[in-house]
């Protein structure tokens, strides 16, 4: 069986398509492509064969290319590997779009249609942009686009040079530099394709048997081509391409090579002739393709993502769907749990202390499906089906049948332990109770169950309904099966599971935490605030720590601290980040929330610009740190924790630590995770820096033994893995 099949009807239209066998959606391989070549040639030299349509037998048209197959080009041929197999795409793609035509009069081509049932992402658009005309059916669920750039690539198989060629620099460029995804309606308006019908296969096929030569020449193929809006040194593409590098060097502070290749393709291509423009997109393609961040970014936003989500570290255990859940407390978490399970389909029974609280919870449910209404994104049927499987209630006996708790009452422990007695009395004996604690240890909140063994803790990220992340805790009796049945309701609800063991703050808060108190520290330390800030952003981080902590809010962290303090006793190191935070919330700055903390804001909530009070208490030093010393500071307080996580067995897998730090909060995307970042840097120079830093400013920057090991034998986070026989 191969991807791809020809039939050739008797009207003289062949129509291929696309359906790889034992897949949902279709993915192009290179052998995939090979097929698809030799199926065009024949078609081309068909005497019998007017014309082609390419279609998917799936409910989908493809997905894009095959990511492992990318990161297999690299790897088996390095750069001229990367290089030819690009090539090789474009030269199938000209093909197409040249479809036999003679090279001077343009006549005598077979007209190529493509016919798109639902989504076409990729590769899957760019090889229907390289066909004479493309139909969509009217599938609104269908999403068309080209999501490159999100993994850290660009579309490099011909999508940018067509892309910018049909709809000029400007308008393309929401589609190349931010990935956007469009309906095909709004794919069709926005000129990504050109119809949307009933009957896509059936229109292609009308379409080609009655096209004409002139029909099948692309407009950069036809005499007298302009790109729309102009060319780069037409005073009006001039603008265009001015603005387009100074917004996106705004947006990415130019960490992320594929932008800015990206930009480079499309303004090097725009001044010569559309195949020159073919080669120097596949340069950039394989440029950003040896860069060592595409490779990581690819690694941890898609293929170890998806290895996590399809369960890499799930123990084999039956299936754990869950059918039915009780949400015990339907504050803002609770209420957020109970939202996604409904959307997924579950069964859910929202239960606070009083009828009202309850309500509200569910209320924020109804609340979330208006807007998404409000947006084209649901109906009111959908809202009904969704609130109908939600019952808010204070009645424990409501639990009966629930074959999973989740827990999200008080931060307090005499709380959840009577919350937990309560609803293991109704529950059946062999549901999974788990609490979505955010700071108290599992193991501990576990003495108030009856069946240690299946108690666990499944801490989600705030907002629920947006953060990708679930973290899942396991305590020390926790048995395999409330592992399973945690990865099994993450994977329901349609968000990226990391597995770690039972630790002060488990792991993504572990971490964030000193990196916000780093940035505080910097402050009493008298380093300008702004200086913190951009260091951070220029690093990749999304928000610097003093926004963070205005997000997060100072309370929380002044109550974080005081109850860590209290843990620690004499070890307790950060007194002087108290210092900093305690006198924030004596003067209510207790961030966003009062609108105002380390930023002001103005009355609607919008944040103008970093406090000038701070200054009075804390002067900015004459002396400021170079630029380079507060990165390594923000950075180093961030993926020292994840070692240390890592060390201590916290974490079990670095393919988690990676994918649970860009997901959770948002650890500078472009390099991986904080152990794609430590590969980059290399263990030595990461020790030699620690060394540096330990100096200048303490312990917490001590190398931990295991970079040094790994500096000593020059070994790499990824190179260990690798190395290491395993299952998934
Ligand atoms: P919240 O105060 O918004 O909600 C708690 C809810 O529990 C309230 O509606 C309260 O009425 C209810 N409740 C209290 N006692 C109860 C009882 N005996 N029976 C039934 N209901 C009871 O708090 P939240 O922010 O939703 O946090 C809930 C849990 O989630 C906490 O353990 C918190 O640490 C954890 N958590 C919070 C966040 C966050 O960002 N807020 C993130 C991850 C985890």
């Amino acid at each position: 069986m191969t991807d791809f099949t020809m039939d050739k009807g008797a009207d003289g239209v062949a129509v291929i398509t696309w359906d790889v066998p034992g897949k949902s959606m279709n993915v192009l391989s290179m052998d995939g492509a090979t097929a698809l070549d030799g199926l065009i040639d024949d078609a081309l030299a068909d005497e019998a064969v007017k014309g082609v349509v390419i279609t998917s037998g799936k409910k989908d048209f493809a997905g894009g290319m095959d990511l492992n197959v990318i990161a297999g080009m690299k790897d088996r041929g390095g750069a001229q590997g990367v290089f030819d197999g690009v090539m090789t795409l474009h030269h199938l793609l000209r093909k197409i779009e040249l479809a036999g035509m003679d090279p001077k009069t343009k006549k005598g081509g077979k007209p190529i249609a493509a016919a798109l049932p639902g989504t076409a992402l990729g590769i899957g658009l760019e090889l229907p942009l390289a066909t004479h005309r493309i139909f969509a059916a009217d599938n609104p669920k269908a999403k068309i686009g080209l999501p490159e750039i999100m993994v850290g690539i660009f579309p490099g198989a011909g999508g940018t040079t067509r892309l910018t060629r049909k709809l000029g620099a400007m308008m393309a460029a929401p589609f190349l530099l931010e990935g956007k995804l469009s309906d095909p309606r709004k794919a069709r308006a926005a000129g990504l394709i050109d119809e949307v019908v009933e009957d896509p296969l059936a229109a292609a096929r009308d379409w080609v048997l009655a096209a004409k030569d002139a029909d099948i020449v692309k407009p950069w193929d036809a005499k007298g081509y302009k790109m729309p809006g102009g060319e780069p040194f037409h005073p009006a593409g001039f603008m265009t391409f001015v603005g387009a590098s100074a917004m996106v060097h705004g947006k990415t502070m130019g960490v992320y090579p594929a932008a800015r290749a990206l930009l480079s393709a499309v303004y090097e291509g725009a001044m010569v002739p559309f195949d020159q423009a073919l080669k120097i997109e596949a340069r950039w393609f394989t440029n950003v393709l040896m860069n060592p961040s595409s490779s990581a970014m690819i690694r941890s936003l898609f293929i170890n993502k998806e290895a996590l989500e399809k369960g890499a570290n799930r123990p084999e255990v039956a299936d754990q769907t869950v059918r039915k859940v009780g949400i015990l407390g339907a504050g803002m978490m609770g209420a957020g749990i109970a939202h996604v399970s409904a959307m997924a389909g579950i069964d859910v029974v929202l239960i606070d202390a009083a009828q009202d609280a309850a309500d509200r919870g569910k209320a924020h449910s109804a609340g979330l499906l208006d807007k998404a209404i409000g947006r084209k994104k649901a109906t009111e049927e959908k809202k009904a089906e969704v609130l109908g499987r939600i019952t808010a209630t204070t009645d424990y006996a409501a639990l009966a049948g629930c074959d999973l708790i989740v827990e999200a009452v008080f931060e307090d422990p005499a709380v959840k332990a009577e919350v937990t007695r309560k609803a293991e009395a109704v529950i059946p004996g062999d549901a999974i109770f788990a609490t979505n604690t955010s700071t108290l240890p599992i193991g501990d909140l576990a003495k108030a169950s009856a069946r240690p063994e299946q108690f666990i803790g499944i801490h989600f990220f705030s907002p629920v309904d947006k953060m990708l992340l679930v973290e899942i805790i396991k305590g020390r009796q926790t048995g395999p099966r409330a592992v399973a049945k945690a990865l099994d309701f993450v994977r329901q609800i349609r968000k990226t599971p990391i597995v770690v063991n039972d630790a002060r703050f488990f792991y993504a808060n572990r971490c964030i935490i000193p990196y916000i108190n780093e940035g505080i520290r910097m402050v009493g330390e008298g380093v300008n605030p702004t200086l913190i800030e951009n260091a951070a952003k220029l690093m990749g981080m999304p928000l610097g720590p003093l926004q963070l902590v205005d997000e997060t809010s100072i309370d929380l962290g002044v109550k974080i601290a005081r109850a860590t303090r209290a843990a620690m006793g004499e070890a307790y190191p950060d007194g002087a980040v108290d210092a900093v935070i305690f006198w924030m919330a004596d003067q209510n700055r207790l961030g966003r929330k009062t609108n105002a903390g380390f930023y002001t804001y103005d009355a609607a909530g919008k944040r103008q610009a970093l406090w000038d009070g701070l200054d009075a208490q804390y002067p900015q030093a004459d002396d400021q740190p170079e630029l380079s010393e507060v990165q390594h500071r923000l950075m180093f307080a961030q993926t020292l924790e994840a070692v240390r996580a890592l060390e201590q067995g916290v974490l079990e897998d670095i393919r988690e630590g990676d994918v649970g730090a860009i997901l959770g909060w948002g650890f500078a995307p472009w390099s991986g995770g904080p152990f794609g970042w430590l590969d980059m840097l290399g263990a030595a120079r990461a020790v030699e820096i620690c060394d540096h830093l330990s100096a200048r400013h303490g312990d917490r920057f001590a190398a931990p033994a295991l970079l040094r090991e790994m500096a000593a034998s020059g070994d790499s986070f990824y190179g260990r893995l690798a190395a290491r026989p395993r299952a998934a």
